[in-house]
């Protein structure tokens, strides 16, 4: 079986390398044969295809496709895995993969073995376009013990492709033990486990760790954070973008121009209000996995908000650019006016300011804005006045503004923080 994930990586380096026409011609084969797979096998989509009064063979060109209704996480949470399962696949031979689930109910997706494998090998082409080497050591920390059991292979105990896991839970210092131990060249993690573990190294210094390379995933890594964490550990920052749900959609090459999307595996398309958006314009990201056929997702709401490069990455490589993740839709707040702000506008106002060891904002009203922070030891005396008045000049005095200081920000169900959270989220 390794062999097979050694040759599908082959498969997967090659295509980075086609050019777009090829690359768009190819991913069309693939989204036929799924689509009628989906139709012939799978009950919801047979279900929602004929409540639409469609059938694959009316999808004749990729322009068609926008026909079929987008499937969101909250219908398909309430369905059976029956409903789900392709014909002929046996639940059994099925690993389980949960997502976290941070606005409510987690959603099972089932993945073969093969699937499983694919999806590794997604990650790795992505890790090697960063520059990780078959002889590298990575170790990869996360912030809550509940991730999916990772994938091992025979060549690990010879020494290739070596990875390790950790979890923080709250012990930085155990961390770094096991990361000074440990040698590890390559670490990755998530932008809130980095900052908690460089607030430690601040007062402890790094000796014995000198990772390569940094990858960094699941939140939104804003610019500041990134120079904070190759200052850190004087080694460059990757970032990507990843859902539990399929595995990578996009990651950084060294030109970090924006996310390369893997559009040989999975269709991607930027819509806002459920029709797509012009080349370059924020939409919602809907993906459609092209290898998952035990469990398919179709037009799937990744209920994240991006934009699309129109311009191909200076690397040379045919996988087209998504050039600004900005969160999850619901991480998005509103302006008064209705203008969409995204979390990174809220964290250059935060920077600017002395004393906030961490923040997050809540839209409970269009509006009405709670501000939590969690305050350093030397901040000055009126920085609850000071934020109030930087987040008014933006948000305007129509916004209710309140600023609450607390004694901890608890992170999401997932393990993962997000600094903002809209419950009125713009429609996007
Ligand atoms: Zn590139």
């Amino acid at each position: 079986m390794a062999l097979r994930a050694a040759i599908e990586l082959c498969r997967l380096k090659r295509n980075e390398w086609l050019k777009p026409r090829d690359l768009a011609r190819f991913q069309w084969q693939k989204l036929k044969r799924l689509l009628k797979h989906a139709y012939e096998n799978v009950s919801y989509y047979r279900r929602l295809f004929q409540t639409a009064g469609i059938r694959p063979e009316d999808i004749k060109s990729r322009e068609d496709f926008v026909i079929i209704p987008i499937t969101t996480k909250a219908q398909l949470q309430d369905l059976p895995p029956g409903a789900l399962l392709a014909k002929g696949y046996d639940i059994k031979n099925c690993t389980r993969v949960e997502t976290s689930g941070s606005t409510g109910k987690p959603l099972s997706v089932f993945q073969t073995k093969g699937e499983r494998q694919l999806v590794d090998a997604i990650w790795t082409r992505g890790f090697m376009a960063a520059g990780l080497r078959w002889s590298d050591k990575k170790i990869t920390i996360w912030a809550s013990p509940h991730e999916a059991k990772p994938l091992r292979y025979w060549f690990q105990s010879l020494g290739l492709m070596r990875r390790d896991y950790a979890t923080l839970l709250g012990s930085e210092t155990d961390v770094l033990e096991v990361l000074k131990k440990g040698r590890f060249n390559i670490i990755s993690s998530f932008p809130s486990v980095f900052k908690a573990l460089m607030g430690r190294i601040k007062r402890e210094g790094t000796p014995g760790i000198h990772p390569r390379l940094v990858f960094s995933s699941a939140e939104l890594l804003d610019e500041p954070t990134r120079r904070q964490i190759e200052e850190t550990f004087q080694a460059p920052v990757f970032d990507f973008y990843g859902m539990e749900e399929v595995g990578l959609i996009g990651w950084e090459c060294p030109a970090r121009q924006g996310f390369h999307l893997n559009i040989d595996i999975f269709a991607i398309e930027f819509v806002t209000n459920g029709r797509p958006v012009a080349a370059g314009e924020r939409g919602r990201i809907i993906v459609t996995s092209l290898y998952s056929y035990a469990m398919p997702l179709i037009r799937y709401d990744s209920e994240d908000v991006g934009r699309a490069r129109t311009k191909l990455c200076p690397c040379g490589r045919g996988l087209p650019l998504l050039s600004n993740l900005e969160g999850r839709f619901d991480d998005i707040l509103s302006l008064p006016d209705g203008r969409p702000f995204p979390p990174t506008g809220l964290t250059t106002i935060m920077r600017r300011l002395k004393g906030i060891k961490q923040y997050k904002a809540v839209q409970e009203k269009t509006n009405k804005l709670v501000v939590y922070l969690l305050l350093k030891e030397d901040h000055p005396s009126d920085i609850l006045q000071q934020v109030e008045r930087d987040i008014r000049e933006v948000f305007s005095e129509a916004m209710e503004v309140e600023i609450k200081a607390v004694k901890e920000i608890p992170l999401e169900g997932s393990g993962k923080f997000r600094p903002a959270i809209s419950l009125v989220p713009p429609r996007i």
